[in-house]
């Protein structure tokens, strides 16, 4: 209902605090109507008091103001090998964070025990209980079908297929647990992080492996069954690498991280992963510098082809091997702009992550805070 309580907060999360006078004159709707929404959502505390200074003569008129501190959300990204947890207020502020090694092939249990036992110790370190929780943001490192919060056949995540992570968390924080791969979170986070001139964003995350979360205008978007952006497997003409898919010359066999640290360990170094690969790039390795910037190109030619498609206006690059530096993104910038049609890339920005290590956390909280401060999630709130 447009005139409902959770319509009038949403007019408010802007956090711009405004009078009675004000909202009636930007909703239309009658003063006792607006003020009986505010004692509703007064009483949730969504909202809170805040005096008006600017009044003109006479004395002060209350004004009111959105509340981030009326709930906390708690935010994880999960990785292959480590992970990433923070609780944060409703705008997204982290008020909290804890990252540490925890390998996802142990399977599901242990993993979310893991996740559990910390977020309880950074609730006491902030303050706070489980009863502030309003929800839980989980990103995985593999494809997850977000509606019933369970990973498909996700290849480095042995035991998980089909587990209910919503389930599971949710028996144990009473609260709405809502789950998506990783690529996606960081694209929702990079996406808040940005504001609006991001309304078309793509990230790219090149890691062991390489993905790609969509937002179309200001949305993440998933397709039909959750498997947009899987740009890892699109193949890149002219190499003849047999990906672990099956097929030849994917993206992800040819410019991963992965893919490059085996090729240097074939020239006799000690490779075990992308990191490795950024740590002789960073000691000036040139053979690494060269695979790097190389790896840039072939993301870049995928790449090309996609922004002639869709017109993002921002092309964000994360993972792992984006810690390269400007190496990476270099090549990125070099096929992108050589190739794409210029009315496409005369605004394209191709940047590095604003938001590093962080990137998964923000879009975690960004989901839940979405699915929480919803018009019709806030009138069931208040209606309780
Ligand atoms: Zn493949």
């Amino acid at each position: 209902m447009a005139d409902s309580p959770g319509a009038l907060l949403s007019i408010l999360r802007d956090g711009q605090a405004r009078t009675r006078a004000e909202l009636v004159q930007l909703t239309g709707l009658a003063r006792s109507t607006v003020s009986q929404r505010l004692d509703a959502l007064l009483l949730q505390r969504w909202i809170v008091p805040a005096e008006d200074t600017i009044s003109s003569g006479g004395r002060p008129s209350t004004a009111f103001a959105f509340n981030p501190l009326a709930r906390i959300v708690l935010a994880a990204d999960l990785g292959v090998t480590h992970a990433h947890l923070a609780i944060t207020d409703l705008h997204g502020a982290i008020l909290a964070e804890h990252a540490g090694d925890l390998a996802i092939d142990k399977g599901p249990e242990p993993c979310l025990g893991w996740l559990l036992e910390n977020f309880t110790k950074l609730l006491a370190e902030c303050g706070h209980g489980l009863a502030d929780v309003c929800g839980l943001g989980v990103g995985l490192p593999g494809p997850v079908d977000h509606q019933s919060g369970r990973p498909v056949n996700p290849p480095l995540m042995p035991g998980w297929d089909g587990f209910s992570v919503t389930t599971w968390l949710g028996s144990r924080i009473s609260a709405p647990v809502l789950v998506d791969n990783d690529v996606n979170i960081m694209a929702l986070g990079e996406h808040t992080a940005a504001g609006p001139q991001a309304g078309h964003l793509l990230f790219a995350k090149v890691g062991t492996g390489i993905g790609c979360g969509i937002i179309a205008d200001d949305r993440l978007h998933r397709g039909a069954r959750g498997a947009a952006g899987d740009i890892g497997h699109i193949g890149v003409p002219g190499s003849e690498v047999v990906c672990r898919c099956g097929n030849i010359g994917c993206l992800e066999a040819v410019a991963g991280g992965g893919a490059l640290a085996a090729r240097l360990r074939g020239e006799g170094l000690q490779t075990a992963d992308a990191r490795d690969v950024v740590r002789l790039v960073r000691a000036g390795d040139t053979r690494a510098i060269r695979l790097v910037r190389q790896s840039g190109r072939e993301l870049g030619l995928v790449l090309a082809s996609i922004v002639n498609f869709f017109n993002p206006s921002q092309i964000v690059i994360g993972g792992d091997l984006a810690d390269a530096g400007e190496h990476l993104i270099a090549g990125v910038r070099e096929v992108i702009y050589g190739r794409s049609l210029p009315l496409a890339t005369q605004r394209l920005d191709i940047r590095p992550s604003a938001l590093g290590a962080r990137a998964g956390v923000t879009g975690a909280a960004a989901m839940v805070v979405d699915h929480v401060l919803a018009p019709d999630a806030v009138d069931q709130s208040v209606q309780r």
